[in-house]
């Protein structure tokens, strides 16, 4: 294993990997997309219960990829569980300034909470794609585009 990765593998990534949290499909699901990273090989699609009063009444994932993107997708559904949409987009965004650490672009720690074991991948922007792909997806679910998406 590369040195670099060994770094990146958190208990928390580890964790989730080995025992990834909501890995199902929603049969009746409102929303749903597919997302691929040619880079690393990680495919995911995700699931989403979505009621009239725009709240997240159940969101899973399934898929196949490197312990990473497994790991971002059962932490990303673990904590949009019975958030808003905006909620969702909110941490969207505060996740991507994580992992993308854009200048100026300061991170909500407190609103992240375990997602901090993410930031790390900023320095590899190879993983960055793996830690992202399922938010990007999940992003695309919401507002139900029918189009994989794919990074890069
Ligand atoms: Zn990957």
């Amino acid at each position: 294993m590369e040195q670099e990765l060994r770094e990146l593998y958190q208990q928390v990534i580890l964790d989730h990997n080995k025992a990834p949290r909501n890995f199902r499909k929603i049969e009746d699901a409102s929303n749903f997309a597919e997302g691929y990273n040619p880079l690393c090989g990680d495919n995911v699609t995700v699931y989403m219960k979505i009621d009239k009063n725009n709240i997240i009444q159940d969101i899973s994932f399934q898929g196949s990829g490197c312990a990473i993107s497994k790991a971002s997708a059962s932490l990303m559904t673990s904590m949009l569980k019975g958030k808003t949409v905006e909620e969702a987009e909110k941490l969207f965004n505060n996740f991507h300034d994580l992992v993308t650490d854009k200048l100026g672009d300061k991170p909500d720690m407190e609103n992240l909470g375990k997602l901090a074991v993410f930031a790390g991948v900023r320095e590899f922007p190879a993983r960055v794609k793996c830690a992202s792909l399922a938010w990007h997806t999940m992003l695309s679910a919401l507002h139900n585009k029918n189009e994989k998406v794919v990074t890069e």
